[in-house]
This record gives structure tokens, C-alpha cells and sequence, in this order.
């Protein structure tokens, strides 16, 4: 720090400060959703994970039917098989025996269908959710285009305006000497944006503004000496004179 003009550096970090301090205010604002968006792209993401859900129901049930029907149709094929062959039947005993296996695939058939009913049942609910669920998702699309679109807009004119202001800092800093800036800036991201700040006279004492601390009177001295960059000894803020 030896060679540096400490009152004119502190000068230039207080104004590069404000300069920081809008920079950081505007990032915030862009990086700000607007409430109604906010909203109705949470809106948005619970009814598609919804559709998601219930599409996948769907097919897990339609899986289901369809073994199902599989199994139904090769059993009325067997059973139109076994009445054809009954007809042929040689002997009372040959028809029986027909008849029962005839009587066996009936039941069988008969059970089956009964599982399969409430799936179909079951597809046909699940089918009609999803459409409502979808005609519903067309509904809120313009006017979630509509305000993305608008976000678009106002976040584009507000990173016209941040990188103007960006460009004015990068001058402010330039003329800055190198190692108080890094020092400035290394502190700033370390505190939450304030990197440089003043002390303040408390009846006979002296606190830091940025953090409260009552100074040592050395250190307050040396801030009033302005020989070289002085940190609060508590928060390690660069500290200027009292204004
Ligand atoms: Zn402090």
C-alpha cells in the first residue's frame, strides 16, 4: 500500500461502492421473478407432473389389459377348438370330457373378463383425466407465453442497463491502484457487497458503521493518520474518517 494517496483511494472505493451496490440492487431485480410468472409456472410444473403421473398409470394398466386380453383370446380359441373336436366326438364319453374342458375354459374365460372390466374401466378414467388435464395445460398456455414473454422483455432491458452501469464501473476501477481493489473487492464478496465504510463518533468512542464494534482507539487513530488502508478489527470492512 506504500505510494497510495489513502484519502483519494477511499474517495474513489466509496464511489465504486455505490456503483456496486446498484450493479448488485439491479441483478437482484432481474434475477426477481415477477409474482404473477412465479406462480403460474408452479402451476404449471404440478399439473405436468401430474399428466406425467397419470400417463404412466395409464400404460401400467393398460399393460395389464392387454396380458389379459392375450390370455382371453387364446382361451376362446381353445374353447372354440374344443367345441369344434366336441362335435366330431366318436363316443358319449369323448363329447363329455369335451364338455368339461369346454365348462373349464368357460370359467376361466368368465374370471378373466371380470379382472378385466375395471381396467378397461380404469383406462377410460384415466384416459378422460389426462384429456381435462391437457385441455386445462392448453388454457394456461398463452398466458404463460404471455408473461414469459414479458419477463424476457423487462429482464432484457434491465441487462442493457446493467451492462451500461458495468462499463461506467470498469472505468471507475481502472483508475483505481491495483491492490486496493483487489483488497476492496476480495472484502466486499467475503461481506455481502459492503467493502468499505466509515466510522462513526459515539459520545467520546468510535464504532464501526458497517458492524457496530467500538474501535480501539489505536486503530480509530490510525483510520485518522491516513497513512495507509485501516480494517475494522471485527469485521475487516476498509475503514474511512467519519464524514
Ligand atoms: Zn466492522
Amino acid at each position: 500500500m506504500m505510494g497510495v494517496d489513502v484519502s483519494a483511494a477511499l474517495q474513489e472505493l466509496f464511489q465504486l461502492q455505490e456503483k456496486d451496490l446498484e450493479l448488485d440492487r439491479l441483478r437482484a431485480e432481474i434475477e426477481k421473478l415477477p409474482p404473477e410468472l412465479a406462480e403460474l409456472r408452479n402451476t404449471w410444473e404440478q399439473k405436468i407432473d401430474q399428466l406425467t403421473e397419470l400417463k404412466e398409470r395409464l400404460k401400467a394398466v393398460r399393460r395389464d389389459y392387454e396380458k389379459n386380453d392375450l390370455e382371453l383370446k387364446d382361451l376362446s380359441q381353445k374353447k372354440s377348438k374344443a367345441q369344434a373336436e366336441q362335435l366330431q366326438a366318436e363316443s358319449a364319453r369323448e363329447a363329455t370330457q369335451y364338455e368339461n374342458r369346454i365348462q373349464q375354459l368357460s370359467t376361466r374365460i368368465d374370471e378373466l373378463t371380470e379382472l378385466t372390466l375395471p381396467l378397461i374401466e380404469e383406462m377410460e378414467r384415466l384416459e378422460a383425466a389426462i384429456q381435462a388435464l391437457e385441455e386445462e395445460l392448453a388454457g394456461l398456455k398463452p398466458e404463460l407465453d404471455r408473461l414469459e414473454e414479458e419477463n424476457r422483455a423487462r429482464i432484457e432491458g434491465l441487462e442493457a442497463q446493467y451492462q451500461a452501469l458495468a462499463e461506467e464501473r470498469a472505468r471507475m476501477a481502472a483508475a483505481i491502484p491495483g491492490a486496493v481493489l483487489r483488497e476492496y473487492e476480495a472484502i466486499r464478496r467475503a461481506r455481502r457487497g459492503v467493502g468499505v465504510t466509515r466510522m462513526v463518533k459515539v459520545k467520546e468512542t468510535f464504532r464501526c458503521e458497517a458492524c457496530s464494534v467500538q474501535l480501539p482507539t489505536h486503530v480509530a487513530q490510525k483510520v485518522y493518520q491516513g497513512q495507509r488502508l485501516i480494517r475494522c478489527p471485527s469485521c475487516g470492512r476498509i475503514l474511512a474518517r467519519p464524514s
